[in-house]
């Protein structure tokens, strides 16, 4: 299996690249932001809780977000493999679905990690602000808020793949189409 976790602060262009790596490579791309958003249009308990934090900047909790990814992963049956988005978030994240993977007898292929400079995030969700419609991209002391989280987190998660020789960084400037082929190379190297 080819089992890809795509890492980068808000506004990094996760989403984006996802769809053109699902297409190329057939993999299942499971974000958690998406599923949380889902849950929230669906009225779901998940939803309720998750919207508490979520409007805020902050994180759903650890419980709440490992059970929901793992019961997401076994709803398909076969896959050629994952790219998991927004998802180890925290270092017990990463160590929870390191010991689920190696349950299903899989593990992570690599990390690849997209590098944007901060002001250049603060731009990008400024103007996605403007069409996606979500609470969290409209207020800035939200973003700064989730960036602030990010940092303190989120950013050690790549430690924990460094340790295992997963991390790949990708520069996350440029066109979509550069970035995609940047990973596409990435990926061909390690598979
Ligand atoms: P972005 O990467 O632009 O911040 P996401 O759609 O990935 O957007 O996530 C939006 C929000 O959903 C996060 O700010 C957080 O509240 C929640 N969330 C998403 N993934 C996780 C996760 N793995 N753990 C905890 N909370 C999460």
């Amino acid at each position: 299996m080819l089992n890809i976790v795509l890492f980068g602060p808000p506004g990094a262009g996760k989403g984006t690249q996802s769809l053109n790596l699902i297409e190329k490579y057939g993999l299942v791309h499971l974000s958690t932001g998406d599923i949380f958003r889902a849950n929230i249009k669906g009225g779901t308990e998940l939803g309720v809780l998750a919207k508490s934090y979520m409007d805020k900047g902050a994180l759903v909790p650890d419980e709440v977000t490992i059970a929901m990814l793992e019961s997401e992963v076994l709803k398909h049956e076969d896959p050629k493999g994952f790219i998991f988005d927004g998802f180890p978030r925290t270092t017990a994240q990463a160590e929870a679905l390191s010991a689920f993977l190696s349950k299903h007898n899989t593990s992570i292929t690599c990390m690849l990690a997209l590098e944007v400079p901060e002001d250049e995030l603060r731009d990008r969700l400024r103007l996605r602000a403007e069409t996606s419609g979500r609470v969290d991209d409209a207020d800035p002391k939200i973003i700064q808020n989730r960036i602030d989280t990010y940092n303190r987190e989120t950013a050690p998660v790549a430690d924990f793949y460094r340790g295992q020789d997963k991390y790949i960084g990708i520069n996350g400037v440029g066109s979509i189409e550069d970035i995609s082929e940047r990973l596409f190379e990435a990926i061909d190297q390690t598979a």
